[in-house]
């Protein structure tokens, strides 16, 4: 059995699997250590069951609209369990893939928790491996608020574990999860009630996503609750029912679900044997290296408690390999600029600052241009059924560099990638202006708004 290598990867998600690949293909021996199935949240409770989901609810929206071009079509019921079934059968593939992947480069996987024993050693299951090298790459979890009866409520991890679609279902949050959930389960037929605890939904979203898509959401059909703190939880007749701060108590509901942000993976990892200092959430600081408090212990992805997003983490894991496996020393990822969707109906994407960002920090000096139309695919509709896409576009400076680029509509989640390149690469507005649109499209507003 080998015991020492040149890198040991404590977690087999986004970010460590990219790391260690990474560094095995440069030739070094490397250990993965995993607990639970390969692919980490992404794979097994986050972005793929969560975009076989939203294509689900995506295509409820397209079949109301298929009357409205010439088709006869009836549809009579959604079999949740099949879906259920042919999405598990789909990770199940995945994770196999992944091992796969992991043999093809002579990766060593170990199965199991990892716990530091020195800066050197790790323990699992009370065998012992040392490394040159090792990266936390742990991730984290759905965060329960400490509340009575909030065991009663499910998280992300538990809607993918439903072998039944909730009918009356309450998401307790308004960021990512909740809103691309509350979008999916009201699509597919659900009673959605959002509980809020300010006014607005994706909060530090640019405020033309965040109201316009509160808009489509109440047209949509989801209930949203404003100003909600939740104190407790109760079941009452196999029902639940939330107590808010303002003392209401909610209708019953079938099934709750917190979307209340994350925590990091940080507990159970034996930290202070290594003296690695993490901050008062548990998240680790590192600096733009990827570099812990402690030489040759590295951190990425969502346990460091920035951008939690799956190719932030694969970016950082084959970045920092590429520095030490590949005498690439100044390699490090930029954390600007980072491009994002949220797979609501209609989706989101948006990079750059937010028109208040913007404002608070060059003053007078940014120019704000805004888009709103009708896409076409609504063309044969009736006004009920048209769900209007809005643009905007930030630029600061004499030269009107492109800071803030946001979009709401039909096909923004396809849309952005390509912007990002530009705007990364400090395009201007009179370079978007310079490029030839693509007709017809919803995209080719973004080149030629005046
Ligand atoms: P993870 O993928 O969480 O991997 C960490 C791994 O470490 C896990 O497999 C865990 O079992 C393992 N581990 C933890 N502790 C130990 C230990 N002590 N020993 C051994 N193994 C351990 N991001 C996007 O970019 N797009 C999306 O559409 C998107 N949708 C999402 C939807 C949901 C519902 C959720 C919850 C997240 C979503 N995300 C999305 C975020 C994305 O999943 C994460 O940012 C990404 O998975 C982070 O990767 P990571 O490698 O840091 O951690
Ligand atoms: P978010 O950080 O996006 O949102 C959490 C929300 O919960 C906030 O909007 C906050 O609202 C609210 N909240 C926090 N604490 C409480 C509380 N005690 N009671 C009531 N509401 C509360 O976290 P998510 O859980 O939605 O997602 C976690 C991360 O996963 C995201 O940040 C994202 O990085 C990633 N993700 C990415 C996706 C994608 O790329 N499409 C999809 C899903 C997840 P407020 O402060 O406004 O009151």
């Amino acid at each position: 059995m080998k015991t020492a290598f040149d890198l040991i990867v404590i977690g087999g998600g986004s970010g460590g699997l990219a790391c260690a690949q990474r560094a095995a293909e440069y030739g070094a021996s490397v250990a993965l250590i995993e607990k639970a199935p390969l692919g980490g949240t992404c794979v097994n409770v986050g972005c793929v069951p969560k975009k076989v989901m939203w294509y689900a609810s995506h295509l409820t929206h397209q079949l109301q609209l298929a009357a409205d071009y010439g088709f006869d079509v009836a549809v009579e019921s959604h079999d949740w369990k099949s879906l259920k079934e042919k999405r598990d059968a789909y990770i199940k593939r995945l994770n196999k893939i992944y091992e796969t992947n992991l043999n093809k480069r002579n990766i060593y996987l170990i199965r199991g928790e990892a716990r530091f024993e020195n800066e050197e050693t790790i323990t699992v299951s009370e065998k012992k491996y040392t490394a040159r090298h090792i990266v936390i790459a742990t991730g984290g979890q759905p965060i329960v608020p400490e509340i009575d009866g909030a065991e009663y409520g499910i998280t992300s991890d538990g809607f993918f574990e439903l072998e039944e679609q909730p009918r009356d279902v309450c998401i307790v949050g308004s960021g990512y999860i909740a809103i691309e959930f509350a979008g999916m389960l009201a699509a597919m037929g659900s009673n959605v009630n959002l509980s809020i605890r300010t006014e607005s939904i994706l909060r530090t979203f640019d405020s033309m996503l965040s109201e316009n898509l509160k808009k489509i959401m109440l047209h949509y059909g989801v209930k949203i609750n404003t100003n909600k703190t939740p104190i407790s939880l109760g079941k009452e007749n196999g029902k639940l029912v939330l107590i808010t701060a303002d003392g209401l108590q909610s209708q019953p509901y079938d099934s709750l679900i917190w979307a209340i942000g994350r925590s990091p993976a940080t507990a159970n990892l034996n930290l202070s044997a290594v003296s690695i200092h993490s901050d008062e959430s548990g998240y680790i600081p590192v600096d733009k290296f990827q570099n812990t408090n402690v030489e040759n212990i590295y951190a990425i992805g969502d346990v460091i408690g920035k951008e939690q997003l799956t190719p932030v983490a694969i970016a950082a894991g084959r970045r920092l390999s590429d520095r030490l496996f590949n005498r690439m020393k100044d390699r490090h990822l930029d954390y600007s600029m980072i491009p994002t969707v949220v797979f609501s109906h209609p989706p989101i994407g948006t990079v750059g600052m937010t028109e208040k960002e913007a404002k608070e920090k060059f003053k007078d000096d940014i120019k704000v241009y805004t888009s709103v139309f009708n896409p076409m695919i609504y063309a044969l509709s009736d006004d009920n059924k048209k769900i209007q896409s809005s643009m905007k576009l930030i630029t600061q400076g004499k030269n009107e560099r492109i800071i803030g680029c946001h979009v709401i509509g039909e096909g923004a989640d396809e849309m952005l990638q390509g912007f990002a390149v530009a705007i990364k690469k400090g395009a201007t507005k009179q370079e978007f202006d310079d490029t030839v649109a693509i007709h017809p499209t919803s995209a080719e507003e973004f080149v030629t708004m005046r």
